[in-house]
């Protein structure tokens, strides 16, 4: 199926027609990427339906003007941006449509992000299947970029989960798109940076779970190649897994990391389900040991974070070798949150292996 690329006007260029008719300057916003290193000026729409949508549609094709898709502007780069035309935010169409706590299976309009959804559905014990480093992008944005989790190797990426989708066209028409129905638009607009159109009703396969806690075990490498031997072994078998590392070590320490392995917990042996599954025991303290204001850290922090400061902790971090007591991997509990690692519960931890480590020499002698 032949469709036309949303940001090409429909009609001639409007250079060779008519002078470019300016819209409401009311509507002109600076809209910036997420890193902050980019910003434009553009003409923001925030539509709350589908009409809504095909009008914003409607009105770039009358006015010769082109459309840029925004979910949650948690792009890097400038993927949602695009200076002195529109900007189609979609942020206020975050509604769950329809929802079945027997097959897991959610429809949602595109601005819900993955926060909302998981907030939604964890206490039916249902997650999303691929959770990106922040759980704040849209799903209309995460299928716009197909993104991926740090469950990758196993589950593949956001688009593999998704049942179908309906796609409006820059023409202003409604195309339901699936493995069986319009399979061609199916798989090129999941990856294609909202080019095709907007997705405006998702559709997407959760995943079941029977504890709000993961298992998460810890352990260092001592190199890039004890990196991915490590990987390789575990693949089969971890949901996630995730390597911080040091990117200061040389030599024979080259790509020496701290590594962690998540997995979710079978049926049964979390003891209070129904607890755990609860969103509020999901939500982290605002506060640090029940004191300091989680808010202030970075003030405490800012002093530290100098190179000499975070090579020596990133060198403590990830020079614990894999010994006798490391291979049997620390268990601890810890919370869905990014969808691999919650902050809070690993400081006691991390301060224990720190304290550990201190006594400890490492394999690899660092540089
Ligand atoms: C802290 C952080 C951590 C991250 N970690 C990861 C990670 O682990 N893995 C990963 O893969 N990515 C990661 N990302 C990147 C992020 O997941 C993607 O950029 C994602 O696409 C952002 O979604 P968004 O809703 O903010 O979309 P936006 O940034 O607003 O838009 C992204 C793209 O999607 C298109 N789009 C938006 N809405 C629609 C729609 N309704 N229909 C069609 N197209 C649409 C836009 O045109 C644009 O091209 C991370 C980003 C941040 C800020």
């Amino acid at each position: 199926m032949a469709i036309e690329p949303l940001n090409t006007p429909i009609q001639p260029k409007p250079t060779e027609r008519m002078p470019l008719v300016p819209l409401p300057y009311d509507r002109l916003e600076r809209v910036s990427a997420w890193g902050m290193n980019t910003s434009v000026c553009s003409y923001v729409y925030r539509p709350t339906t589908i009409e809504g949508v095909r009008e914003v549609f409607e009105t770039a094709r009358t006015q010769g003007r082109k459309v840029a898709l925004r979910g949650s502007g948690c792009s890097y780069g400038d993927a949602s941006l695009l200076a002195e035309n529109i900007s189609l935010d979609l942020t206020r169409m975050n509604r769950i449509l329809a929802w079945s706590p027997e097959t897991g299976v959610i429809t949602v309009e595109p601005g819900a992000t993955i926060r909302d959804i998981w907030r939604y559905v964890i206490e039916d014990g249902w997650w999303s299947p691929v959770v990106s480093g922040t759980m704040m992008v849209s799903l209309g944005g995460a299928l716009g970029m197909n993104i991926h989790g740090k469950n990758n190797f196993r589950v593949g990426p956001i688009g593999d989960h998704v049942v179908e989708f309906d796609l409006l066209t820059p023409k202003g028409e409604i195309l339901r798109c699936s493995r069986t129905e319009n399979t061609e638009l199916f798989y090129t607009a999941i990856g294609g940076f909202g080019m095709l159109g907007c997705f405006v009703r998702i559709t997407l396969q959760l995943k079941k779970i029977y504890s709000g806690h993961l298992s998460v075990h810890a352990f260092a490498t001592a190199d890039l190649r004890g990196l991915f031997q490590e990987f390789e072994a575990r693949m089969g078998v971890a949901d996630y897994l995730v390597a911080w590392v040091d990117c200061f070590a040389k030599g024979k320490a080259l790509g020496r990391s701290l590594v962690h392995q998540a997995d979710y917990l079978p049926k049964g042996v979390d003891p209070v389900p129904a607890q755990t599954l609860r969103v509020q025991h999901q939500d982290l303290p605002e506060t640090l040991f029940g004191v300091i204001p989680k808010s202030l850290m970075w003030r405490f922090l800012k002093p530290l974070s100098i190179r000499r400061s975070i090579r020596k902790v990133v060198r403590l971090a990830t020079t614990k070798p894999i010994d006798r007591r490391t291979r049997h991997l620390r268990s601890y509990w810890i919370t869905y949150r990014t969808g691999s690692l919650s902050i809070s519960r690993e400081v006691s931890f991390s301060t224990r292996v720190l304290c550990r480590q201190k006594r400890r020499k490492p394999v690899s002698q660092p540089n």
